[in-house]
């Protein structure tokens, strides 16, 4: 296996845990972007966005039931971002299908 975020998964990279289901891991990104920023991850290994089909979309569904119970618990009642990046052009870095919870401070409107 030589996913980085299906080791994570694995438990053989550690990582900051913050929710967990039969479909859904959910960590601190090690580089936060934002007070708060949370990775959600399908634990059935996807690239990216791009691939994601009638056969496996039942875990990004569990990832969007999850990520309002976090942000509720980590204090986002005034708002936060998600945000998957996809391949070159989206500047994707792991190639695990990821949702980005940015939040904890107002955001910037611009993309860049
Ligand atoms: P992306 O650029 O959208 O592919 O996002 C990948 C994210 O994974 C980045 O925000 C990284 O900071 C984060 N990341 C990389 N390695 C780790 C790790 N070992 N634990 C937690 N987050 C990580």
């Amino acid at each position: 296996m030589s996913c980085l975020f299906c080791k994570i998964i694995a438990g053989e990279i550690p990582s900051k845990k913050v929710y967990e289901d039969e479909y859904v891991y959910a960590f601190y990104d090690i580089a936060p972007m934002a007070p708060v920023h949370v990775l959600f991850v399908p634990k059935q290994h996807m690239d990216s966005a791009d691939a994601v089909s009638a056969e496996n979309s039942l875990y990004v569904a569990k990832i969007f039931e999850a990520i309002p119970k976090v942000a509720a618990e980590l204090e986002l009642a005034n708002g936060y971002r998600v945000i998957t990046n996809c391949g070159e052009d989206g500047c994707q870095s792991v190639k695990h299908l990821h949702f980005h919870l940015l939040g904890g401070k107002k955001l910037p409107e611009t993309l860049a």
